[in-house]
C-alpha cells in the first residue's frame, strides 16, 4: 500500500512515502522536510500543495492509497491509532490544552490532507497511546484529586510509537514472544525518554504530563524540584510563566550545562578536556542510569536493555557512560562492538551478561504507515 506519513508541526510539515508491499530496503520512495509555515508560506493548506507538487514528480502516476498522521497528543481517549473523520479530529483538537503547541499543528496537517485528498482513509497514530497500558500507581501525581479530575493532570508519557516499535524489534531480535518481553528502553534523541516495558507493554515512563519530565536532554531540563519554579516566580519579577516554560524547555538541558544541544558536539568538547562538558555528561548519564535501575525494578528483572534514537543509536561515547554505571545489575558489554555505528538492530552485550544490551534504529514513519495500512484495509 502507498501510504504518506506526516508529521504537521507549528512551522514544518515533515512528510514521507512507504510502500509497505515493497521488500524492506526500498520501502522509502521519498522524503521532505517543508519549513516557515507562518512565514514564507500562509499555512498548512499551501504547505500540503507545496509538498504534493513534489510527489507527483516522485510518484510518477502512481497514486497515494492512504495517509498516516503522527499525533502527539491522544489523552485518554485515544490508546490506540484511528481512522479519522471529522467527529475524530474535532476531539483531537479538544485535547489541545494538554499538548498547546504540538495537537493545534497536527490537526491543521490532518484538515489540509483531507481538504486535499478527501477520498482517502487518514489514520492518525498518537504518541501517547503505548503508555495507556500504565498502571494507575505510575500514572497518578499525588497531588489533589480535583487536578487531575479537572484538568486532566496526571502522567501521559510520550514517543510511545518510537517505544513500542523498538520493543518488538528488540523481542523478534532475541527470539522472545513480545507479550513475554521485559525491557528497559532509553529513546535518547534531542527529547529523551526511559520506558519500562513488561510483556511488551509499557507499565511506566519517564516523561509525563508533557515532554519535560524525566531525562536530562538537549533543551529541557527534565525532572526538577517544582519549589524551584514557583521560587524563581516569587523572587524574580522579570520571570513570567511562559518565559520559566521557555527556560526549562529551550534554554535547558545539555544546552544549559555545556553551551550545545548537540551531543557530538558536548562529547567533543568533553574528549578535549572541557570540564563544563564532561559533568553535562555525567549528570545525563546518571540520569539515564538511574532511571533504568528503576525501570528494572518496575518490570521485575529486564531481559533486556534498549538503546535508541539519534543519542542512543550513534554514540557509543555516551551508551559507554551509562553501560559502565550498570555493574550492579551484572551489565557486561562489548567495549568494541559498542563503538561500531550500524543502521542494523543488534546486540552489544557479552554472553555472560546479566541483561543483555540491545541498539536498535527507531522508526516511527515506518510503525507509522503500518499501523495505517492496518487500519485503511479494515
Ligand atoms: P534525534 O532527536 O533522535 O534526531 O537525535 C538528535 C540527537 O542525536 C542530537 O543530540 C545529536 O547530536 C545526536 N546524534 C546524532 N548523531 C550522533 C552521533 N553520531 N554521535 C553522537 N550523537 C549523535
Amino acid at each position: 500500500m502507498l501510504i504518506l506519513v506526516v508529521n504537521a508541526g507549528s512551522s514544518s510539515l515533515k512528510y514521507q512515502v512507504r510502500d509497505t508491499a515493497a521488500p524492506e530496503a526500498e520501502q522509502v520512495l521519498t522524503v521532505g522536510l517543508i519549513e516557515n509555515i507562518g512565514t514564507d508560506i500562509p499555512d498548512h493548506d499551501a504547505a500540503l500543495e507545496i509538498m504534493a507538487a513534489k510527489l507527483e514528480e516522485v510518484l510518477d502516476g502512481r497514486e497515494l492509497e492512504a495517509v498516516g498522521h503522527r499525533v502527539v497528543h491522544g489523552g485518554e481517549e485515544f490508546t490506540q491509532p484511528v481512522l479519522l473523520n471529522d467527529a475524530v479530529t474535532a476531539h483531537i483538537e479538544e485535547l489541545s490544552s494538554l499538548a498547546p503547541l504540538h495537537n493545534p499543528a497536527n490537526v491543521k496537517g490532518i484538515r489540509a490532507a483531507f481538504h486535499k485528498w478527501p477520498h482517502l482513509p487518514q489514520v492518525a497514530v498518537f504518541d501517547t497511546a503505548f503508555h495507556a497500558t500504565m498502571p494507575e500507581h505510575a500514572w497518578r501525581y499525588a497531588i489533589p484529586e480535583e487536578l487531575y479530575k479537572q484538568y486532566g493532570i496526571r502522567r501521559y508519557g510520550f514517543h510511545g510509537t518510537s517505544h513500542e516499535y523498538v520493543t518488538h524489534v528488540g523481542a523478534e531480535l532475541l527470539g522472545i514472544p513480545v507479550d513475554e518481553f521485559n525491557a528497559v528502553v532509553a529513546h535518547l534523541g534531542n527529547g529523551a525518554s526511559a520506558t519500562a516495558v513488561k510483556g511488551g507493554k509499557s507499565i511506566d515512563t519517564s516523561m509525563g504530563y508533557t515532554p519535560l519530565a524525566g531525562l536530562i536532554m538537549g533543551t529541557r531540563s527534565g525532572d526538577i524540584d517544582p519549589s524551584v519554579l514557583t521560587t524563581i516566580l516569587q523572587r524574580d519579577e522579570s520571570i513570567d510563566a511562559a518565559r520559566l516554560d521557555t527556560i526549562l524547555n529551550k534554554e535547558s538541558g545539555l544546552l544549559a550545562l555545556a553551551g550545545s544541544n548537540d551531543m557530538r558536539k558536548v562529547v567533543e568538547a568533553a574528549q578535549a578536556g572541557d570540564e563544563r562538558a564532561q559533568l553535562a555528561l555525567d549528570m545525563t548519564a546518571y540520569r539515564v542510569a538511574s532511571y533504568i535501575g528503576a525501570y528494572n525494578v518496575a518490570v521485575g528483572g529486564a531481559q533486556a536493555i534498549i538503546f535508541t534514537a539519534g543519542i542512543g543509536e550513534n554514540s557509543g561515547d555516551f551508551r559507554k557512560l551509562v553501560l559502565d554505571r550498570l555493574g550492579a545489575l551484572g551489565v557486561k558489554y562489548n567495549a568494541e562492538e559498542n563503538m561500531v555505528r550500524s543502521p542494523e538492530p543488534r546486540v552489544i552485550s557479552t554472553e555472560d551478561s546479566a541483561v543483555k544490551v540491545l541498539v536498535i534504529p527507531t522508526n516511527e514513519e515506518k510503525a507509522i504507515a503500518e499501523a495505517t495500512e492496518a487500519l485503511a484495509t479494515k
